[in-house]
């Protein structure tokens, strides 16, 4: 997998604002926030989608995700906000290494503006496509 910025700011080659570190994540402010406090979450290891990452990291994710947000909502005072994670280009995934976003929402104008085209589940596909992720997950 080539470098990414990701990693230039894990080995400290280039300045970030941080947030939190500890032996397999980092969080730093977004340079191109959405709102005041965009902050991102990343794993050390070098994966470009979620589904690569290792339990490890994922677990260590998961630990720091909730604890970021906490502190972000005490410290803008804004309750409302969002967590994204983008995969793959056509997901608008900019930097190819695994990110969670941790967007405020302090008004409708600023943070995260989302775009829902809700549609309707097709029962019968989405049993059968239950069942076979059910399969897998057990496999
Ligand atoms: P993506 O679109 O890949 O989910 O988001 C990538 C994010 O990385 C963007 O929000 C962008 O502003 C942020 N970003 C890109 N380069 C840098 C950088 O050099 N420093 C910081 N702090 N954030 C960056």
């Amino acid at each position: 997998m080539p470098d990414t910025i990701f990693d230039k700011i894990l080995r400290g080659e280039i300045p970030s604002h941080k947030l939190y570190e500890d032996d397999q994540v980092l969080a730093f402010l977004d340079i191109a926030p959405l709102s005041f406090g965009h902050a991102l979450l990343i794993p050390k290891e070098r994966a470009q989608t979620l589904d690569q990452l290792s339990d490890e990291s994922s677990a260590a994710l998961g630990r720091v995700l909730p604890r970021l947000c906490r502190a972000l909502k005490k410290l803008t005072g804004v309750s409302a906000f969002n967590v994204l994670e983008n995969n793959e280009s056509l997901a608008h995934q900019a930097v190819p290494h695994v990110h969670f976003h941790i967007i405020p929402k302090p008004d409708e104008a600023s943070g995260l503006g989302v775009r829902w085209l809700a549609g309707k589940l097709d029962h019968a596909r989405g049993a059968e496509l239950a069942a076979q992720v059910v399969k897998e997950l057990a496999g």
